[in-house]
């Protein structure tokens, strides 16, 4: 709660009005039965038509006031609810942007998109609430109570007699939704895992005829949580039921107790008219409360989850400039002695070591898993090596401004995405490219072949997650990306997996003879896309187990020997193809 403080603090004034506006219609609801019992007490034995209009002109003027200051105070509330939630989904959102991986991690992505979601709406709710029912529903419990007092002691007797038994009901079924309530959510979430699993892996569900199974496992979460709802709606339907049983035998009561006090003359009959109305409106006002501490016990949950979002350290820090250390001679990119875990149990890299000459290349090969990924993930810092440096021109990437770090990358990620947008805004990616840059990129990256087949060629229209082009297109138009801003350092994680034999070679020459000056790592699965590197570093489960060039390793490295023959054996045949 103390989190949202900052954002309830702008609409302070605002709120303020609204409560008085609140105050006002409460006022007036708890004038109203007064009057009534005034007119028919005091007023009609009199047979004085005259006052009877003027009073009951009163009465109606009560009523119109009541009911414009609370629509008025209604709508301001929804207005300064909805202000607050907007900001806090904008400074989460934003927050969310700057999170670390490591964070994102531990978060996981569902459960940061339903705090952006079902969170802000609960906090939503609970904002609106709160002024709409916080302080209307105390004010007439209270003053309804007062009032009935001083018109008719005894008469209040049953309103209280019957008020715990109304307590009891409340408690024990809010007490027990609740429960039911968070049992529910946590089904909901299991649900929406379900179809999320579903939806991204259909391809994989209907190659392997799962299609079925996955039905069942679906329509088990789905029952579940059906049996849930029904549980809630069960012990939620007793309640409405139950309190008018209580409100209905308390109004007999008084109407009871009421016609005696009528007949021995101590009370008029408007007095326990009134008293009806007071009795209903003081056991809403009840109703009311409580139904505002279970909307507050959501919202407080929820707010706790949001400020836990926003409240996340800052772990990447910028620690201060050293001296460049430039170690072994001139070097552009170094890891020196890396370790890292992404869980700390086991190390997910161990000691690894390399140095890069400024437009060198440096190729990584090995089987999946074995923490290739890894090191581009530390190299662009998303998350921090546990042990030893990695510097950049002979400075700790720690020392280096995250912006001005990650300017220097081109990057290709494995398993990356392409935007909904034109294959030119996908190259561009809102850096403000020139068209000849652009269309450069394109050409080097082999794009410009088939984008030339294309409808509308660089203005043509790229489907959600590039479902309307091929894998190797794909890569191509991300291969451009990368290469668009002329980067010091460029990344390519399995990035010409999809593509052709010849296409990858041309793509190679490309590289080699217009980025000599552009240090590149470079992941891949075939020996021919590295066979060129300067280095090649083969990676198994995290450790480096050969370290050298193309012919250094096929001497020096069984592992990497026994890849290149079984590669050899197979390719053949399609290299000669692809050449041709
Ligand atoms: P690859 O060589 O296939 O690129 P990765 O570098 O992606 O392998 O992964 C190396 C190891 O780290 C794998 O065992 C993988 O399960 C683990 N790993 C990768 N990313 C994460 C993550 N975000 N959290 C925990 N473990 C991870
Ligand atoms: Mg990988």
């Amino acid at each position: 709660m103390r989190g949202l403080l900052k954002y309830i603090k702008p609409y302070g004034f605002y709120m303020l009005l609204t409560l008085c506006l609140k105050f006002t219609a409460a006022l007036m609801d708890l004038l109203i039965p007064s009057l009534l019992a005034k007119i028919i007490d005091d007023i009609v034995p009199r047979q004085d038509i005259q006052m009877i209009f003027v009073w009951g002109g009163v009465m109606l003027l009560c009523a119109v006031v009541s009911i414009t200051t609370n629509v008025t105070a209604n709508r301001m509330a929804e207005v300064s609810a909805g202000g607050m939630t907007r900001a806090v989904r904008h400074d989460l959102f934003s927050r969310i942007t700057y999170l670390n991986a490591g964070q994102l991690d531990d978060f996981t992505i569902p459960s940061v998109v339903s705090r952006l979601t079902s969170d802000t709406y609960n906090v939503n709710r609970m904002l609106s609430r709160m002024q709409r029912i916080g302080v209307r529903g105390p004010i007439l419990l209270i003053g309804g109570i007062v009032i009935t007092m001083t018109m008719d002691p005894k008469l209040t007797l049953v309103l209280v007699a019957s008020l715990p038994v109304i307590l009891l009901i409340v408690v024990l079924i809010t007490g027990k939704s609740v429960k039911i309530y968070e049992r529910q959510q946590n089904m909901l979430d299991d649900m929406v895992r379900v179809i999320r699993e579903n939806i991204t892996g259909v391809r994989v569900i209907r190659a392997l005829s799962k299609t079925e199974y996955e039905r069942k496992r679906f329509d088990q979460v789905n029952e579940s949580l059906a049996e849930t709802e029904r549980r809630a709606g069960s012990v939620s339907a007793a309640s409405n039921p139950a309190t008018t049983l209580v409100l209905n035998l308390g109004l007999t009561l008084v109407i009871l107790v009421g016609a005696f006090l009528v007949q021995s003359g101590e009370s008029g009959p408007g007095t326990i008219i009134a008293f009806l109305s007071y009795f209903t409106i003081i056991l809403n006002a009840m109703l009311g409360i409580t139904r505002i501490f279970i909307m507050c016990s959501k919202g407080l949950a929820s707010a706790r989850r949001i400020t836990q979002v926003l409240e996340a350290p800052e772990n990447m820090r910028i620690l201060a400039g050293e001296e460049p250390d430039h170690g072994q001679g001139d070097c552009h990119v170094e890891f020196r002695n890396v370790s890292f875990s992404y869980l700390h149990r086991r190390d997910n890299l161990s000691n690894i070591s390399f140095a890069l000459k400024k437009g060198e290349v440096l190729g990584i090969i090995g089987p999946t898993g074995s923490g290739k990924s890894t090191i581009v993930n530390l190299l662009l810092r998303f998350y921090d090596a546990d042990e030893g440096k990695i510097l950049i021109e002979g400075r700790d990437i720690r020392t280096i401004p995250l912006s001005e770090l990650r300017k220097r990358f081109g990057v290709v990620f494995q398993n990356d995405y392409l935007m909904a947008e034109s294959i030119e805004k996908n190259i561009d990616y809102f850096r403000g490219l020139s068209g000849k840059e652009i269309e450069k990129a394109a050409v080097l990256a082999r794009a410009q072949e088939f984008i030339k087949g294309k409808k509308g060629e660089m203005g043509a229209d790229v489907a959600v997650r590039g479902n309307n082009l091929s894998g190797g297109q794909k890569q191509r138009i991300m291969i451009a990306r990368a290469l668009a801003a002329k980067p010091e350092i460029l990344i390519l994680d399995d990035a010409s997996s999809a593509l052709d034999y010849r296409t990858d070679a041309l793509f190679r020459k490309a590289l080699r003879e217009n980025f000599e000056d552009t240090t590149i790592v470079m992941i891949a699965q075939r020996i021919s896309s590295l066979k060129g590197a300067d280095h090649i570093l083969v990676m198994e489960e995290g450790k480096c187990i050969g370290y050298g060039t193309h012919r250094e390793l096929l001497e020096g490295c069984g592992q990497y020997r026994q890849i290149y023959e079984l590669q050899m054996g197979s390719m053949d045949g399609k290299e000669q193809r692809g050449s041709r």
